[in-house]
């Protein structure tokens, strides 16, 4: 018998993700040195761990024979604290992906529908994919969100919204004020995930308020990670704003343990890493202006990004990344996407843009 026939067809509809290629992978396959590959494929922090998490780590290490404390007192605790907001608000996630696959687990069901943006986040599609429910994709508007296409996409089914902001792949703002009038317009019982995975990035006038969106929308849910700008990619852990009503109904799907003891004690301190945070800013715009540079002396067009990474076209994007793995530099594909003349890197030191630079470079010649 054909064991996956015993899957609902929604599930063996779904197209699986397809993750940067780890350093260790592309080393095997090439047989190249782990040490002589750039890998700026997964929008990670280039600086590495903070300092103050790695503290944290080593004293964490002697408690790991214990469960984590399921309940996240201490990061909740610290993430109410810089918002503003209660604990009860706060929703921890093993990652920030974990926190749209429990949105969606917690409030979608078999013929609910859910919009997002073409080439927005390739998740959406996969978390919503897993319930039954049904996607409605918003053709794109210059590569970013259409909300008011979006808005008119919504339907009676349709119980959820995803809105990445800054976008992945394609590194798309929404200015804060259509942003509150996107929120303005958008049904009371329809739910909205604002995903803001890139917002320590912005500039400060760039970022919305999400407090105050959030004491006047209760269908919002602003979702926020730890491994981006927090540099602590491996250690999975993200968190959700939104209102305790939501909160305590996705803690009911929520596995007791989500979020792991080290996950936990790094995330807390990486809170209040002021240092290492404006050193990722600065090090990501330094990154982007190189990369950019580079883009326009070589004439290939590109995506202006407010994120950690920039998506840029060429002739044939398959033949070009095939070259790069080659020369032991590692970006994205976005073929998944459909945006098959593109590639997105991601800024890395001043060292592996410049790598990645001359190989590309020397692609084109
Ligand atoms: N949202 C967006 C827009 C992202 O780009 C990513 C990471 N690629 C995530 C969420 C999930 O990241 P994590 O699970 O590491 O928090």
């Amino acid at each position: 018998m054909n064991l996956a026939e015993l899957a609902p067809d929604y599930i063996r509809a779904i197209a699986p993700y397809q993750a940067g290629k780890p350093i260790s992978e592309l080393a095997r396959e090439m047989g190249l040195d782990e040490a002589a590959i750039v890998k700026l494929a997964s929008n990670e922090n280039p600086l590495g761990l903070p300092p103050k998490a790695r503290a944290a780590l080593e004293a964490a290490v002697s408690e790991l024979s214990r469960y984590p404390d399921g309940n996240g007192f201490e990061l909740k605790a610290a993430i109410a604290a810089k918002f503003g907001m209660n604990q009860e608000q706060v929703l921890l996630g093993n990652g920030s992906n974990d926190i749209l696959e429990l949105v969606a687990r917690t409030f979608l069901r078999p013929g609910d529908s859910v919009v997002f943006s073409e080439y927005a986040f390739a998740v959406y599609p996969l978390v919503t994919q897993a319930t039954g429910a049904r996607c409605i994709e918003v053709k794109a508007r210059d590569y970013g969100h259409d909300l008011d296409a979006m808005l008119a996409a919504i339907e009676p089914s349709t119980r959820l919204v995803f809105v990445a902001n800054p976008n992945n792949p394609t590194g798309t703002l929404i200015k804060p004020g259509a942003l509150l009038e996107f929120l303005e317009a958008v049904p009371a019982q329809v739910l909205v995930v604002l995903d803001e995975a890139y917002t320590e990035y912005l500039a400060l006038e760039l970022r919305a308020d999400i407090v105050g969106f959030l004491s006047r929308f209760p269908n919002l849910i602003v979702s926020r990670t730890f491994s981006k700008a927090y540099g602590l990619a491996g250690l999975r852990v993200g968190f959700a704003l939104a209102s305790s009503e939501i909160v305590a109904m996705v803690n009911r799907v929520r596995q007791p343990f989500n979020v792991n003891a080290l996950a936990q004690a790094a995330a807390t301190a990486a809170l209040v890493d002021d240092d290492f945070l404006a050193r990722a800013v600065a090090v990501n715009k330094e990154g982007m202006a190189q990369l950019t540079e580079a883009f326009v002396r070589l004439g290939l067009p590109y995506i202006p990004s407010f994120a950690n990474f920039v998506t840029f076209h060429v002739a044939d994007a398959a033949a070009l990344n095939a070259y790069l793995l080659r020369h032991g530099v590692i970006v994205r594909s976005l073929a998944p996407y459909n945006m098959k003349n593109s590639l997105r890197v991601s800024i890395g030191l001043p060292q592996e843009n410049a790598r990645f630079i001359e190989v590309l470079e020397s692609a084109l010649l």
